[in-house]
């Protein structure tokens, strides 16, 4: 039997990447740069397998001019350029991806740079074009052809004149329509972003004659237009720089570039990993939290690129929601890509990055607690809150991870310490972890219930925000200790003999007891004799699981 292949409906599957495989229109230019790009890397692949050869670094860039009288946006490259066959087989056949070929032709083993594979991006170019031209002249050829489509159409090519190898392609504008602004494809300011948001990192110039005004020379107050030739991009990422060569400032630059924050950060972590999964990452910790932090509105995430292209501005996956205030960017070459490039085909990868970067947050938010308790102070008073809402939210099982990052007001060292170090210090005798809880910890230093416990001379620390009590609660021991608050009727301190005598105080009181509690119309659950109390004459105290504290916090939220 035949097998028949199957065929593409070319201009169904046209249609599709126009209007559905991309979400944002901006992104055909990272995708026609990003060819640009691959093409110079080929010829740079090929020289270094060619000893007849040289690569000469100035000869090499991709160029952008916009052209706002006749709506033309052209795309120039002076790389490996195309064929008449290749203009043919590359941009005629949807999917069909020569840069993909490239790779496994050459059996590149570093050929990770090159970025195309899926052989879609060049059709981006029709979600703003009506039309598209290809100038191109192959590397080695005498010969130039013009390719060009409307799309749907289909494509021509023919013969065509260029005076060097590359290739240039032409983009003719779409008209606005009521939904769709197309005329900011061509404003310089426009297309600068676009390049500076996607393609920061290409290692090739990105080239644009940039108009700005200046003083005329001689003159105080007359000004002159005038153009000139600008590299757009910043080629080599801050993050493939080694360590050494980076100052606090270059780190707090990028951070101020990038917009993370007004601040400057009080940590910046660099990590190179290479083995089974390579990738580079900047992470910030924050000083302040931004203004929306703690609501809603708040996006956590990182900036993740492929090989130097960002991929996703947000990307949630790789941090953890008590790690929500990181900032910063990951760049990995070894991520599956999914057709559009906005999304990750597998997540594996992702999830050991995710893991990685996690472990690592950790690690050096310990090292600052341990080597400056004043800046993690700073740090915990940002963010504090978030690593309790951490150990809440997830019904404890972070707990282990993230209990040695608390610290709690001491009433013994007058000054925050983390549990360990209240824990060491533990008599033998005590038995809980005391707690209080209260709005202040000025308030709390006058609470009764803290009378008994300090008495004893043991610690208590103080609990000043709402998630505390929760948080704690969730934790339920710290290293086999339980927490105790001190306004619970079981604080594991009244001796044999003192509780002996409070029953049989109480029995004796029974009737002033029951007095007492009717007058008070049964607000309280019940009023009971308590040895715990020296210069104040009655406290509250709570039975069940919830303590005063948070059954106040709980009557606040709305239903
Ligand atoms: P991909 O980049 O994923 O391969 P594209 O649709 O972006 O897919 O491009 C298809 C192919 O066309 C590329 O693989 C490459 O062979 C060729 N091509 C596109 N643009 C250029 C260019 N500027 N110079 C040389 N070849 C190009
Ligand atoms: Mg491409």
């Amino acid at each position: 039997m035949v097998k028949k292949q199957f065929k593409a409906e070319s201009k169904r599957l046209l249609d599709l990447v126009i209007n559905s495989i991309y979400t944002n229109k901006e992104i055909f230019l990272r995708e026609l740069i990003s060819n640009a790009s691959d093409a110079i890397d080929k010829i740079y692949y090929k020289t270094l397998t060619d000893d007849s050869l040289t690569f000469n670094k100035d000869d090499y860039y991709i160029k952008i001019v916009p052209d706002k009288t006749n709506r033309v946006l052209k795309i120039s490259d002076t790389g490996i350029g195309m064929t008449k066959e290749e203009l043919d087989e590359n941009l005629g056949i949807i999917a069909n991806s020569g840069s993909f070929a490239f790779k496994n032709e050459n059996e590149l083993k570093d050929g990770h740079e090159i970025i195309g594979q899926f052989g879609v991006g060049f059709y981006s170019a029709f979600m703003v074009a009506e039309t598209v031209t290809v100038i191109s002249k192959a590397f080695g050829s005498d010969e130039a052809y013009k390719w060009e489509s409307k799309g749907v159409d289909g494509y021509t090519i023919e013969p065509w004149e260029k005076d060097s190898f590359g290739t240039d392609i032409i983009l003719k504008i779409k008209e606005n329509t009521e939904e769709e602004n197309y005329d900011e494809y061509l404003e310089e300011y426009r297309l600068k972003s676009i390049i500076k948001k996607y393609s920061d990192f290409i290692r090739y110039p990105i080239k644009m004659d940039i108009t700005s005004t200046r003083l005329k020379e001689g003159s105080e107050n007359e000004y002159e237009e005038y153009t000139e030739e600008q590299v757009i991009n910043s080629m080599v990422p801050i993050w493939r720089k080694n360590k050494n060569e980076l100052t606090k400032e270059d780190y707090d630059n990028f951070y101020a570039e990038k917009h993370f924050g007004f601040d400057k950060p009080i940590k910046h972590i660099h990590l190179s990993v290479d083995g089974m999964l390579s990738y580079k990452a900047i992470l910030y910790i924050p000083e302040k939290p931004p203004f929306d932090f703690y609501t809603k509105e708040y996006e956590k995430g990182l900036e993740l690129y492929s090989n130097g292209v960002l991929i996703k501005e947000k990307c949630a996956d790789l941090l953890p929601d008590y790690f929500a205030f990181v900032k910063g960017i990951v760049d990995s070459e070894d991520l599956s890509l999914n057709i559009s490039r906005e999304m990750l085909q597998h997540d594996r990868q992702l999830k050991l990055i995710a893991k990685n970067i996690k472990n690592k947050i950790k690690s050096e938010l310990e090292n600052l607690l341990k080597d400056d308790r004043e800046k993690y102070e700073e740090f915990f008073k940002s963010f504090g809150r978030q690593l309790k809402y951490g150990i809440y939210s997830d019904f404890g099982t972070n707990k282990e991870f993230l209990q040695d990052l608390l610290i709690f007001y001491s009433s013994k060292e007058k000054k925050m310490v983390t549990l360990d170090e209240y824990v060491s210090r533990m008599p033998e005798e005590q038995k809980y972890i005391y707690y209080a809880s209260g709005e202040s910890i000025e308030k709390i230093a006058k609470m009764p219930q803290t009378e008994l416990v300090l008495d004893k001379g043991f610690e208590i620390l103080y609990f000043t925000e709402d998630i505390d009590e929760f948080a704690i609660n969730m934790m339920m021991n710290y290293k086999g200790k339980e927490f105790r608050s001190v306004s619970s009727s079981d604080l594991g301190l009244e001796t044999d003999e003192n509780e002996d005598s409070s029953k049989s105080d109480e029995k004796e009181n029974k009737e002033l007891l029951e007095k007492m509690k009717e007058l008070l119309s049964n607000k309280v659950k019940d009023v009971r004799i308590s040895k715990r109390l020296k210069n104040y004459p009655v406290c509250l105290a709570n039975d069940g699981e919830l303590t005063i504290e948070m059954e106040k916090i709980l009557n606040s939220l709305p239903n």
